[in-house]
C-alpha cells in the first residue's frame, strides 16, 4: 500500500505575491498619461519575472490589447490566452522556421532587418510591425535602409522605435524623436510607437499611436516624473525554517562575516542567491513581518539566508517574512537595477 504522505503535495518554502490590483492600476495609470496613445505592455521574460500567465490575464482585464515577449517561445506559451495577433515578437523570425510559425499561429512578428522582412515575405506575410533603429543600434532597421523596396512590401501595423535614455534628461531623446518622426513619413504604417515607460512621462510628442510600458507596470519607477504614480506589484516572502538563540562572538553564515556582539534571536529562511537574492544583499538586506524589520546577518548562501529575529520574540519557525522590495528603494540599496530585481526572482517562488 502506498503511503499516504506520498499522495500529498510539498510545500512552498518561498512565494511570490503578485498584487494584481496594483498591476491593473499601474497600466490604467500609464494608459492615461499616454494622452490620445493607447497602452500596450511589454510582458517579455516571463513577464519581467513575475510570471507571464499571471500578468497577461490582468493587464487584459485592465484594457490592454498588445503585449509585447522578445522571444517567439515566449509568445507560443501565451497563445492560449490571448488573441494571437495581439502578440508581438520584438526579437522577430531569426529564422525561416519562426517565420514559418509566426505564419501560422497569426501571431505578430517586430521586423528589425532586411533578412527578417525578406523571410517574412517568404513564408507569406501578412500583417506585421517594423522596428527602426533612431540611436541605439542594438537591433532594427537603419534610418539609412528605410527606402529599400522589400520594406514597400511589408504591411506595417506598427512602426516601432526605441529610445536609449529616456529616463533620462538627454539630447538623444530628442534626437530620437526627430529620426522617428522621419521614419513615419518613409514608411507606410497604421500605428506608431516609441515610448516605454520612461517615455510615457516625456510628454505626447514621444506618444504616437501606442506605448510600450514594460518597468512601471510591475511597480518600477524609472523617472521622477512618475514618483508617486506607480503602486508596488510583487512582493517576495520566504518561510523561516530555524530559530536559534546565538551568543556573543558567535558567527553567521559562509566566512563569518557576521559576528554577533551580544545574544541574539536569529532565523534562517529559505531564500538564497539561487532565488534571485542576490549575495549583495549580505549584511544589507532587511526582511519584514508586520511593521518589523528583520536585517539579513552575513552571506547570504545560494538556498537560505539568516535574519536577526531579536526584535520580534513573537516570530518563529514556520512563519513568513517578506522581503523588502519597494523597487526604487530595493535597487538604491542593492546597486541592482529595478529590472534586474524583477528579472532575477528564481523559479522555485510559487507564483
Ligand atoms: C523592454 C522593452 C520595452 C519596455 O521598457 P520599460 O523600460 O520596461 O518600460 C519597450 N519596448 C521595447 C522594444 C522593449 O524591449
Amino acid at each position: 500500500m502506498m503511503p499516504e504522505t506520498l499522495s500529498a503535495a510539498p510545500s512552498a518554502a518561498l512565494r511570490l505575491l503578485t498584487d494584481r490590483d496594483a498591476l491593473r492600476a499601474n497600466w490604467q495609470t500609464l494608459d492615461r498619461l499616454s494622452g490620445a496613445a493607447r497602452a500596450g505592455a511589454a510582458v517579455k521574460a516571463n513577464g519581467y519575472g513575475i510570471g507571464a500567465r499571471i500578468v497577461v490575464p490582468a493587464l487584459f482585464d485592465a484594457g490592454c490589447r498588445t503585449f509585447f515577449v522578445a522571444h517567439a517561445i515566449e509568445a507560443r506559451d501565451l497563445l492560449d490566452l490571448v488573441d494571437p495577433q495581439s502578440l508581438r515578437v520584438l526579437h522577430g523570425p531569426v529564422t525561416d522556421a519562426d517565420a514559418e510559425w509566426m505564419k501560422a499561429t497569426g501571431i505578430t512578428p517586430v521586423i528589425n532587418s532586411l533578412a527578417q522582412a525578406g523571410r517574412w515575405r517568404r513564408a507569406g506575410g501578412g500583417p506585421c510591425d517594423l522596428m527602426v533603429d533612431t540611436g541605439m543600434n542594438r537591433l532594427g532597421i537603419p534610418m539609412s535602409a528605410l527606402g529599400e523596396d522589400i520594406l514597400k512590401l511589408l504591411e506595417v501595423d506598427v512602426l516601432l522605435s526605441h529610445l536609449t535614455a529616456a529616463e533620462e534628461d538627454s539630447p538623444l531623446n530628442a534626437i530620437q524623436l526627430t529620426r522617428w518622426c522621419e521614419a513615419r513619413a518613409i514608411v507606410q504604417h497604421e500605428r506608431a510607437s516609441l515610448a516605454n515607460s520612461a517615455g510615457i512621462a516625456l510628454g505626447a510628442d514621444y506618444h504616437g499611436d501606442l506605448t510600450r510600458p514594460g518597468l512601471a507596470l510591475y511597480g518600477g519607477v524609472p523617472c521622477a516624473a512618475l514618483d508617486g504614480a506607480i503602486r508596488q506589484v510583487v512582493r517576495p516572502q520566504a518561510v523561516i525554517m530555524q530559530v536559534r538563540e546565538i551568543g556573543a562572538g558567535d558567527p553567521v553564515g559562509y566566512n563569518a562575516t557576521f559576528v554577533a556582539s551580544a545574544p541574539m534571536r536569529v532565523g534562517t529562511i529559505a531564500l538564497g542567491y539561487a532565488d534571485g537574492y542576490l549575495r549583495c544583499w549580505s549584511g544589507k538586506g532587511v526582511m519584514r513581518c508586520g511593521d518589523r524589520s528583520l536585517p539579513v546577518l552575513g552571506r547570504v548562501s545560494m538556498d537560505m539566508t539568516v535574519i536577526d529575529l531579536t526584535n520580534a520574540p513573537d516570530v518563529g519557525e514556520g512563519d513568513w517574512v517578506e522581503a523588502s522590495y519597494n523597487l526604487p528603494d530595493a535597487a538604491a540599496a542593492s546597486g541592482l537595477s529595478q529590472y534586474e530585481l524583477l528579472t532575477l526572482l528564481g523559479s522555485r517562488f510559487s507564483r
